[in-house]
Order: C-alpha cells, then sequence, then structure tokens
C-alpha cells in the first residue's frame, strides 16, 4: 500500500536534497505519516545519549538513523537511476501506482 499522503513507502531508494547528507542515497526503512517523516538507512546519524544497559554499563553516545523530512528526499527511479518526479496512474481494478515522470516506468511492483 502507497500511503497517498506520504508519496512513499517502505524501500524506496532515495536522494537527500537538503542538509548534512545532501547527494546520499539510501533506503527507506520507516515512515511516519503523520509526521511526513522517513527514515532512510545510514544517512542523518544522529548522536544519542543512551542510558547504562547490561550489555554497554557505563552507558554511551550511539548513533542512531533521524527522521527525515518528505521535502528533503527525492525518489530514485530503478531505470533512469535518478531522482525523478512521480505521477500516479490508475491501473486495472482500480489499483494506483507510481510512475517514473521521466521514463514512465512504474515505480511500485502490482
Ligand atoms: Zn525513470
Amino acid at each position: 500500500m502507497v500511503n497517498n499522503k506520504v508519496g512513499f513507502r517502505k524501500g524506496d531508494k532515495v536522494l537527500i536534497i537538503i542538509g548534512e547528507d545532501k547527494g546520499k542515497k539510501g533506503k527507506i526503512v520507516h515512515i511516519f505519516p503523520k509526521k511526513m517523516e522517513v527514515i532512510v538507512e545510514g544517512v542523518n546519524f544522529l548522536k544519542k545519549h543512551s542510558k547504562p544497559t547490561q550489555k554497554v554499563p557505563q552507558g554511551g553516545i550511539v548513533k542512531q538513523e533521524g527522521a527525515l523530512h518528505t521535502s528533503n528526499i527525492r525518489l530514485i527511479c530503478n531505470k533512469c537511476n535518478k531522482p525523478t518526479a512521480i505521477r500516479r496512474e490508475k491501473i486495472k481494478e482500480g489499483k494506483r501506482v507510481r510512475v517514473c515522470k521521466k521514463c514512465r516506468e512504474i515505480i511500485d511492483k502490482v
């Protein structure tokens, strides 16, 4: 299922277009639809102080991917291998898929 509001889904390959990680590419691993934010694998690491655990009794700083707003990312088309805009097209049985505006490749597997 594509979340219409967010326009992205898990597993999408995206390019970061703003901020420290500008130019980096990664895969969406989590989506927060209400906040219009996503977590992209290996991008936008934040340092967090962690509480001591059994494994790390002294606690410490852990790196964790921070959420990015969807306005900071662009979907990469698998065929063009470039950031692209998408269109939504209706296919059989009223299903809607995302289509690359440049090469018309269907991005969503049906
Ligand atoms: Zn394309």
